[in-house]
């Protein structure tokens, strides 16, 4: 026998029993984002790897060992895309969607890393990215985190999540601090872990991100970010911080969050649980106000955000929010004449089109039916036996209740199932 060919480690696949809950969080996201108003934008998998030195920084961990990079046929460099922010400005810029204009975007799909995969950490994995260009305000800022808060409350994560919110400052601002935060770790340059060590010189914010404990001693001590921020930006995050106050959204200001990638400055945010180990942020973002220019276009504001799918799929199934999710059908139609039953079943389909109606397939008797509804999950079992054709009924059998089965004529089958089943999720 030949061997079997098998996925790629870090790409995985999601089955059904799961699409469930997927389907659950895609769906909420998408109302939610049409309430806000966002349109939607498809972008393409593979883009020409410069875009992603570009955007991101040639020395963040996504640059430097994430992508998945190679030559196509004609020699040229492509990446599979590592994240959506770039391709999005791409995509404004060359349709002219972004000079002088006011957007509100939003994009859904895989996106992928050369990163070792780990619980809520894959290669292939799945974003829902927001981005607004043309805002250079902190309300468009505010919005973002409102809405974002939104959806944990209708996902039913409110408790399993807390905002982390800082400034970056202005690019000069950061300058600043940066140098005055290498010229401090210089002097502690033994007691840094190794990655630090090497970020010193290359990328020296994302030290603060390092989860060593001795680095995060000698952090401790470190000059803040804080006392660098330019006035612009200390202005913009205290008028973003009165918004959130005032909207009721909680929040903790978290000097050492600086994010991974190249593009930000003023606010960045992320939301972090404690339920899933290691890999707690389920969404991140920022205003990257830079980044089109700095791919070519007209000086415009922006700020997104991008959520994990798996981590919050993940969080769903461990906290109990994706157990109301109904994974059988609601009705399971049994008969041993298959074109009396896949009749029945089109009409229950066409007057009760809310209803999953599974038509039993495959004949044998009706016990063995029975065990095949039952093991369906189907909160009802339709029997269409000889008698009940004969007199154009059908017999409703409770298979999840204690309630006496009813013969029911099918002419009025609509109707009772409207009365009697009311379908518990929407
Ligand atoms: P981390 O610090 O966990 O590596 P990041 O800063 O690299 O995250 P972003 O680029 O900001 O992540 O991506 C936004 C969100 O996408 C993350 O908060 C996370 O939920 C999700 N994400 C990022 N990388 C992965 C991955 N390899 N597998 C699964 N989800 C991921
Ligand atoms: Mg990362």
């Amino acid at each position: 026998m030949s061997k079997q060919i098998k996925a790629i480690r870090g790409m995985n696949d999601i089955l059904p029993q799961d699409t469930v809950v997927w389907q659950y969080l895609e769906d909420t996201v998408r109302r939610l984002l049409r309430q806000y108003n966002y349109g939607e934008i498809r972008l393409p998998i593979v883009e020409y790897t410069e875009l992603f030195k570009r955007s991101i920084g040639e020395v963040t961990d996504i640059v430097e060992k994430e992508m998945y990079t190679f030559l196509d046929r004609n020699e040229e460099s492509l990446t599979l895309r590592p994240e959506g922010t770039a391709g999005c400005v791409r995509a404004g810029e060359e349709h002219g969607l972004l000079y002088n204009q006011v957007q509100r975007f939003w994009y859904m799909g895989p996106m992928f890393r050369y990163e070792k995969p780990q619980k809520g950490r894959y290669r292939q994995f799945h974003q829902i990215g927001v981005e607004s260009f043309g805002l250079a305000g902190p309300d468009i800022d505010a919005e973002l985190i409102i809405m974002s808060a939104r959806l944990w409350r209708q996902l039913g994560l409110r408790e399993q999540v807390r905002l982390q919110l800082n400034s970056l400052g202005s690019n000069a601002a950061r300058a600043r601090f940066r140098e005055a935060l290498v010229a401090y770790l210089r002097q502690h340059q033994d007691a840094l872990d190794s990655d630090s060590q090497r970020r010193l010189a290359s990328n020296p914010l994302r030290i603060l991100d390092s989860k060593d404990a001795g680095t995060q001693a000698v952090l401790a001590e470190a000059p803040s970010l804080e006392d660098y921020l330019d006035e612009e930006s200390q202005e913009h995050f205290s008028q973003l911080r009165r918004l959130l106050d005032a909207a009721g959204v909680a929040y903790e200001v978290n000097p050492r969050l600086v994010r991974g990638l190249d593009y930000y400055c003023k606010t960045v945010f992320e939301w972090v649980t404690d339920a899933l180990g290691a890999q707690g942020t389920v969404c991140a973002g920022g205003r990257y106000d830079g980044l089109v220019q700095q791919l070519g276009g007209k000086p415009t504001p922006a700020v997104g955000f991008a959520m994990g799918l798996e981590r919050l799929v993940l969080l769903l199934e461990t906290c109990g929010g994706a157990d109301h999710l109904q994974r059988g059908p609601d009705l399971y139609l049994m008969s041993e004449d298959p074109a009396q039953a896949l009749i029945l079943a089109e009409q229950v389909r066409n007057q009760r089109p809310e209803l999953r109606v599974q038509c039993h397939c495959g004949g044998g008797r009706f016990k063995k039916q029975i065990k095949k509804a039952d093991d369906s999950g189907a909160r009802v079992a339709l029997v269409l036996g000889e008698e009940e054709i004969r007199q154009q009924e059908v017999t409703v059998k409770f298979l999840r209740e204690q309630r006496p089965q009813e013969r029911v004529a099918q002419a009025r089958l609509g109707e009772y199932l409207a009365a009697n089943l009311i379908n518990q999720e929407s």
